[in-house]
């Protein structure tokens, strides 16, 4: 069968891909530990799920407006005030299936033919494929000096005349690196002194340690909402650890909310309004929840950087948000995805390459599952690949004896 050029060309989800692999070889009876997964063990607070329950319950269950139900846009409105300080209209909002689906909508939107995006490195694995799929060109930039932090001099040579947008993940996923205020203040300063669309993913706004205050490109912009050329992607899915819902919006000027809602009622119309109503229910419920899911993750981090002090070899950037960090293995191999697979054979340990986050030799750790997983995981990694770990341990009930080092 003949597929489409463009189609064919989009590569698989990496980490989706890996959740898929784990998830087998478990049902095979393998003690599987998911270093890979960007999803924490909650379970959703119970005020989305009573919201959702009730709306069920009506038996209500039909067609809603595209952009979102007026409900749900007045918490996200809420919302945008108290972490923005910015008052903005229902106009402004539009409700998608998961901040992927607002981010898809919002490319499709901007974007003509060769149109450039770019993109920072590490980045979100996501970015380039959906660049490509709406017929862009994704442009990466890396940081010069081999850290994870952007520097606005390495974005200003890599933008052309057909730069159109430029996207800003900061909690980033997969370094776990947030931006300096300065970094934000210069790139939108930057943007709107050369008419180019800032897109903020700020899905993981919230998930930051070490009493790091909550900072935003969106508050360094004077502009008011209609003016701006700022656009806010955010979701419930790590907020709230409600990755399954599928809720997330984007906020931005009345007429590219507009042009996104067409989009999106050409392909997929509303959201189901029994996942709205959670959402609804997760943003104007007890937000206590938010904090203890963060205090997990803080503790699940800081576990991670004790277990990794002792792995000979390894380099690794103190996440200062997100559930990853993105440890430098290049010691042991140059090849992350050759590392990556060594790794779940040998040791039944998933881990994502840094190669699909433009890191090539690095590996992305994930500490959103237990303190268990993150122990026993950089246990059996330190097994696998450092000379000065044991050379047995056990994996599940088999105790195994590591015969390659
Ligand atoms: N942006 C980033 C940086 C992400 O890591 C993710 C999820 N892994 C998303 C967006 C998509 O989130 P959602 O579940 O709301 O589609």
């Amino acid at each position: 069968m003949r597929l489409s050029q463009l189609a064919a060309s989009i590569a698989e989800s990496p980490t989706l891909k890996l959740n898929e692999d784990a998830q087998r070889l478990r049902e095979k009876g393998e003690a599987v530990i998911h270093l890979g997964i960007g999803e924490p063990k909650n379970k959703a607070p119970i005020s989305a799920l009573l919201s959702s329950a009730s709306r069920l319950s009506t038996g209500d269950v039909k067609y809603a407006p595209t952009d979102g139900i007026p409900s749900l846009k007045k918490a996200i409105i809420r919302h945008t005030e108290e972490t923005y300080g910015r008052l903005v209209a229902p106009e402004n909002v539009i409700v998608a299936n998961g901040a992927k689906q607002a981010l898809y909508n919002l490319l499709y939107s901007l974007l003509n033919p060769q149109d450039e995006v770019i993109i920072l490195a590490p980045y979100w694995v996501s970015y380039p494929e959906m660049i490509k799929m709406v017929y862009g060109v994704p442009v990466v930039v890396t940081p010069e000096d081999g850290s994870f932090r952007p520097r606005l001099a390495d974005i200003e040579q890599a933008v052309s005349s057909a730069t159109r947008a430029i996207i800003v993940n900061s909690p980033n996923n997969p370094s776990g690196v947030v931006f300096s205020e300065k970094f934000l203040a210069d790139i939108v300063d930057f943007c709107e002194r050369k008419g180019i669309i800032l897109i903020l993913d700020d899905i993981y706004q919230r998930l930051i340690f070490d009493g790091r205050p909550l900072v935003t490109a969106f508050k360094f912009t004077n502009r008011d909402v209609e003016s701006t050329n700022l656009v806010v992607v955010n979701g419930i899915s790590k907020l709230y650890g409600m990755t399954g819902f599928r809720i997330g919006w984007a906020v931005t000027n009345r007429r590219l909310v507009e042009t996104m809602t067409n989009v999106q009622a050409q392909t997929t119309s509303c959201a189901s309004v029994i996942l709205q109503a959670a959402a609804e229910g997760a943003l104007t419920g007890l937000q206590s929840y938010v904090e203890s899911l963060r205090l997990t993750i803080e503790n699940n981090r800081n576990v991670m950087m004790q277990e990794l002090q002792s792995f000979t070899g390894i380099k690794v950037t103190k996440p200062d948000g997100t559930f990853y960090c993105l440890p430098d293995f290049r010691a042991y191999n140059q090849n992350s995805v050759e590392l990556s697979h060594f790794l779940l054979q040998k040791a039944l340990v998933v881990t994502v390459p840094g190669k699909e986050f433009g890191m090539e030799g690095h590996l992305r750790l994930s500490y959103a599952g237990t303190v268990k997983d993150v122990t026993e995981g950089v246990a059996r990694l330190k097994w696998a690949l450092d000379p000065h770990a044991p050379s047995e341990i056990y994996i599940g009930d088999r105790k195994v004896v590591r015969d390659w080092l």
